[in-house]
């Protein structure tokens, strides 16, 4: 059969990656809340329902995080990216109370640079406490998006803490993915 398609996981340190990810493939397979800025490695865990490997990068924009520490996140990945031929997609996780940050938009940057497709979960939406805030920031969410380059529907919102909008990021996840610029080619 098809080989399962890698899809990672990126996110800013304490954006709520772990808490998502277990959400997603529906089993305690990433360790929440520990130490921020501390895990520099990869995991991968097998989504079987969903036929992916979720593929957990480390946090970047950890305040404490020293330069090299930065410099490291981008080399891992492009190392990765390397070995495995590319990955299917990237979920960017996007904090609901400040994103997009400035990293994430460098991450983004460099996503777009390797050619990895992208979709956005908005991570903790539950703290958006009225109606009106709700609106204000998913404008502002989306327009900065649009002025990356990417529509509103590729914008997930979420909350693992209520159990909102995993359904969605899971359907989307198990669309196939955009074929990549190889595949195209050799059609
Ligand atoms: P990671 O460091 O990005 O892997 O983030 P974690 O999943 O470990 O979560 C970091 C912190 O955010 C923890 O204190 C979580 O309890 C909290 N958190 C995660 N998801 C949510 C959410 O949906 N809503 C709220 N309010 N807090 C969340």
């Amino acid at each position: 059969g098809r080989r399962e398609g890698r899809v990672a996981f990126v996110g800013r340190s304490n954006v709520g990656k772990s808490s998502l990810i277990n959400r997603v493939v529906g089993a305690k397979v990433a360790q929440t809340s520990a130490q921020p800025g501390k895990t520099r490695a990869l995991h991968f865990y097998d989504w079987k329902d969903g036929r992916k490997i979720i593929v957990d990068l480390p946090g970047y924009g950890f305040a404490k995080q020293s330069k090299d520490d930065r410099d490291h996140w981008a080399g891992l990945i492009s190392e990765y990216l390397e070995v495995v031929e590319g990955l299917e997609r990237a979920v960017v996780l996007i904090d609901a109370r400040n994103g997009p940050t400035e990293k994430d938009v460098e991450a983004i940057d460099f996503l777009r640079s390797e050619s990895v497709p992208m979709l956005f979960a908005i991570t903790k939406t539950d703290q958006w406490k009225t109606q009106s805030d709700r609106s204000r920031r998913r404008r502002e969410i989306e327009s900065a998006l649009r002025g990356l380059g990417y529509g509103p529907e590729l914008a997930f919102y979420t909350s693992s803490e209520k159990n909102l909008g995993i359904r969605e990021v899971q359907a989307e996840l198990r669309k196939s993915a955009p074929p990549t610029e190889t595949e195209r080619e050799s059609r």
